[in-house]
């Protein structure tokens, strides 16, 4: 049972809130190995309501699951140069495979047994482009063989020092795409056809309004050619990258020799892409949208979208309201709402309410003798807002009220994220912002392109750029100038500081 604990809010210290928001909802919990995560029911039944959403739009655009080893081979890592310098640093590597008892006492019991030691050892995937390209090349020989569009869902390990539940952790859940092209255009059109299913999920579903864009060469994925992103802004105004799809060219395809014949008969490389979000979502989604009560979950992924909460003081009472609450319950089951009737006799209605708050479920019921006798139900939103309801349209107000939390949170969050983006700043106007009390936002601001500027800025700010935004999100008019350097501007950056 949780316990009535209090949430640190927001403005106190957002990081101790985040921490407790989680807490609260029973959604995940720190594990005896530093640095990683236990998903607890309540959070894992969430990550299975994304993952189905999800899983449906990638099958819908012709993608197939599949499944890859935990380990790759040490070498494999090796033969894409930026690739194994960018995760070189944060593997678990696995050297032995035997343990042996030595006879001794307490932790000296068992030792690594030295016998076992293997020949080349094996790298916990910290993502799967090496071994799947690997199995590429064995897949593909014609041009009838293209695309190859697949998915995985799995787990992935990178050795973190600093991590936290959800955003950054030593082993996630993610899905990764993996495809293969007969050209640049092909492997250019899957990354942003990805880019649009992953933004069309965080809107639609998660009603976290993210701005797309392209990133810089200095942020992009180690390997890519180019690396297109969903950002968004979170209540602490600080970015969060929550998706990434990468064009990685031909990179791949050399270190691995996918080579197909064209239909001329010549042989060429295919051109890959690779593409994933992560359970970090869940805490994206939470540093959107949970308020100093805890979780808000949207709708959509809510594991419980209405509890129903009967308050009786006879058991006369308590067996009528039971037939009723049982029969909403039922009519709702019916309607494919997500629906717990909360007959605990051992808490008060008080603490139920808050418990359930805490978990974030957008619709409660309330219903007592006297909503009986008047035939209502009282529904209350996790956002606020209370009104009785007569019974027989209990469900289509349900529903209704589910949709327009849904819409509500969406349009919420995408204002907050307005006002807390400048545009055309100048470096003084951004140095103020960045630095000033509300933590910054989305500054958007002309860039030089060159990498030393945006490395100064990250020294002195901590902020990077985000993404170079796609013309939708773009100021109407184009900066001319760089914000920081003031050199010819080659593209408007959004900069901001990131999780
Ligand atoms: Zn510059």
């Amino acid at each position: 049972m949780a316990q009535a604990q209090k949430i640190t809010p927001r403005a106190k210290d957002f990081s101790e809130w985040y921490g407790d928001v989680i807490a609260q909802a029973q959604l995940a919990d720190h594990s005896p190995v530093r640095g990683c995560m236990v998903i607890r029911p309540h959070g894992y039944r969430m990550w299975e309501l994304m993952q189905r959403a999800l899983d449906d739009m990638i099958r819908a655009s012709g993608h197939k699951n599949a499944y890859f080893p935990l380990f790759i081979p040490m070498s494999f890592l090796a033969k894409e140069a930026e690739h194994v310098e960018g995760f070189a640093k944060e593997v678990a590597l696995v050297t032995h495979t035997r343990l042996r008892a030595t006879g001794k006492q307490g932790k000296d019991a068992i030792a690594v047994d030295p016998s076992s030691a293997l020949e080349e050892p094996l790298v916990v995937r910290p993502t799967s482009e090496t071994i799947i390209y690997a199995m590429f090349a064995k897949w593909i020989q014609s041009y009838r063989d293209l695309p190859l569009l697949l998915n995985q869902w799995a787990n992935v390990v990178r050795w973190e020092l600093r991590t936290r539940l959800f955003l950054r952790t030593t082993e996630f859940l993610w899905q990764e795409g993996h495809t293969a092209h007969a050209d640049e255009a092909g492997a250019e059109q899957e990354a942003r056809l990805i880019l649009g299913i992953y933004r069309r999920f965080a809107e639609e579903w998660m009603a976290m309004p993210v701005i797309t864009g392209v990133k810089t060469d200095s942020e992009k994925f180690a390997g890519a050619l180019r690396t297109y992103a969903i950002e968004a802004l979170m209540q602490d105004n600080k970015g969060l990258q929550a998706g990434t799809s990468h064009n990685l060219g031909q990179n791949f395809a050399k270190a691995f020799e996918v080579r197909y014949q064209t239909a001329a008969g010549g042989l060429e490389f295919v051109w890959n892409t690779s593409w994933g979000v992560t359970t970090r979502l869940i805490g994206g989604l939470i540093m959107t949208h949970a308020d100093d009560n805890g979780l808000v979950a949207p709708p959509r992924l809510a594991p419980v979208q209405v509890v129903i909460v009967p308050i009786w003081k006879t058991d006369d009472e308590r067996n009528q309201l039971s037939v009723v609450g049982n029969q909403i319950k039922a009519d709702l089951d019916k309607a494919g709402v997500r629906v717990e009737f909360d007959v605990r006799e051992n808490l008060k209605p008080g603490a139920k309410y808050f418990e359930w708050e805490g978990f974030g479920v957008p619709v409660r019921l309330e219903i007592g003798p006297r909503d009986l006798a008047s035939g209502q139900v009282v529904l209350a939103r996790r956002t606020g807002g209370k009104a009785p309801v007569p019974l027989p349209s209990a469900v289509g107000a349900v529903t209704a009220a589910l949709d327009e939390i849904q819409a509500a949170l969406f349009a919420a969050a995408r204002e907050r994220r307005e006002q807390n983006s400048i545009r055309g700043a100048t470096k003084a106007q951004f140095l103020e912002f960045i630095k000033g009390s509300g933590g910054g936002g989305f500054a958007y601001g002309g860039f030089c392109g060159n990498p030393t500027c945006e490395a100064e800025i990250k020294q002195h700010t901590n902020a990077t750029i985000r993404v170079l935004p796609d013309p939708e999100f773009r100021s109407k008019e184009a900066p001319k100038t760089c914000m920081w350097c003031g050199a010819p501007s080659i593209a408007e950056a959004v900069w901001a500081q990131a999780y």
